[in-house]
């Protein structure tokens, strides 16, 4: 899909690779980028052709040039041997969930997991057979005592979603490995530019595309990497599937690829210029973003990542929830939404104790998960300002 030697390919940086992966100009009549391919009917040649199917593309659903090109670049970036695509990262969830749990089977979810993916445990798959464990995300290699001759597979995500524990994926991988346990991993903060997850011990690693590699807020997307020992297998479930996206939406994430690294770099700085703010702001009782120091998962994360992205939460000391609500009513450049990784910035609150099963949450304050955009830093922190000054005249 690309056209660079393989030399060549081996060797370029992250940056170059992003700018050049799945794109071949010369399949292009030399346009840059690739159109959309709509289609479902793929005329064969002949009687013998369609008999044997005997062609690169053969219906809609089996692939075009535009699922292959996203596929093909996104195994190169994330370092795996198959990539496949779905229409949302919870579709992407879904997509590798099936493909490692099987009726009668034990399985190990992190507690702190987004919460849909726990809702298609405790439905879909509970009604298929099988038998969801919920886990501390601090266990490491003790994630053994767990193991139960049925268990088929391990879900990690680090940092959780929301709560920002990080996890130690190489000995939770190492121990599921030594009993062919699938270790499936949600990437979707770090993306494989900062934590290559195959690298790392992971078979299946998911993405939500919406996030950084939308990177606009208009689009929705999932994508589900392998290692070579899960590709038949995952490639397999997604043909029974068949739960592609639309070749707009593909088109949209190539172009969001080239400028994902440039992106997520910015929003690296730009994160941890407003959690060091905030870390200095007395109504702050505590800062959850993995690249402070003061994090109870940092060395891990600075032995296993190479960056953090612009998504962490705040804990407030003690205030009615009025005065929160006084603080977050106001806001003129932070939007009140769900999703992430577009270029504005967004606040939610949040409170996991409702959900988790496995371990407590009780951080002793609100708490407020941030989407720090691409505005000036100083305006983000003078509307900031202005909300902290309501919330404690609210108080
Ligand atoms: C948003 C998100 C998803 C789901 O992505 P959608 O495209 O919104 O379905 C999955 N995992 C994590 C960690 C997310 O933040």
């Amino acid at each position: 899909m690309s056209k660079l030697t393989p030399p060549t390919r081996q060797k370029i940086g992250s940056r170059t690779r992003l700018v050049h992966a799945g794109r071949d100009t010369d399949e292009q009549h030399g346009f840059i980028n690739m159109p959309p391919w709509r289609g479902s009917t793929v005329l064969y040649p002949t009687y013998e052709s369609l008999s044997a199917r005997s062609q690169r593309y053969t219906y809609g659903t089996k692939g075009t040039p535009s699922t292959d090109a996203l596929e093909s670049a996104w195994t190169e970036i994330s370092g795996a041997a198959q990539t496949v695509l779905a229409p949302t990262g919870l579709a992407a969830i879904a997509l590798a969930l099936m493909t490692a749990a099987k009726a009668g089977d034990h399985i190990l979810i992190t507690d702190s997991a987004y919460l849909p993916t726990r809702q298609f445990c405790n439905t879909i798959l509970l009604r298929m057979g099988v038998e969801t464990e919920y886990y501390d995300p601090c266990l490491g290699a003790e994630i053994t005592t767990l193991f139960r001759p049925n268990t088929s597979l391990v879900l990690v995500e680090a940092p959780g979603s929301q709560s920002f524990e990080i996890q130690d994926i190489p000995a939770i991988s190492r121990a599921a490995h030594e009993r062919d346990i699938c270790v499936i991993a949600d990437n979707t903060w770090a993306t494989p530019l900062f934590f290559p997850p195959h690298e790392r011990g992971v078979d299946l690693a998911i993405e939500a595309g919406t996030k950084y590699l939308s990177g606009h807020s208009d689009l929705m997307l999932g994508l589900v990497s392998a290692n070579e020992r899960w590709r038949k297998r995952l490639r397999e479930t997604y043909d029974c599937f068949a739960m592609c996206p639309g070749p707009e939406d593909i088109f949209l994430a190539l172009r969001g690829l080239r400028s994902m690294e440039l992106r997520l770099r910015e929003a690296e700085r730009q994160g941890l210029a407003m959690a060091h703010w905030f870390l200095s702001r007395p109504e702050v009782k505590d800062v959850l973003h993995p690249a402070l120091p003061g994090h109870p998962g940092h060395a891990i994360w600075k032995r296993d990542f190479s960056g953090s992205s612009g998504l962490f939460s705040i804990i407030l000391h003690p205030v009615p929830e009025a005065a929160v609500a006084a603080m977050l009513n106001g806001l003129e450049l932070f939007g009140m939404g769900y999703s992430w990784g577009g270029f504005e910035s967004l606040v939610i609150p949040f409170n996991c104790a409702s959900y988790r099963t496995a371990t407590r949450w009780n951080p002793g304050g609100p708490a407020l998960r941030f989407q720090i955009g691409l505005e000036n830093i100083e305006d983000l922190k003078d509307d900031l300002d202005r909300g902290f000054e309501r919330l404690r005249n609210a108080v």
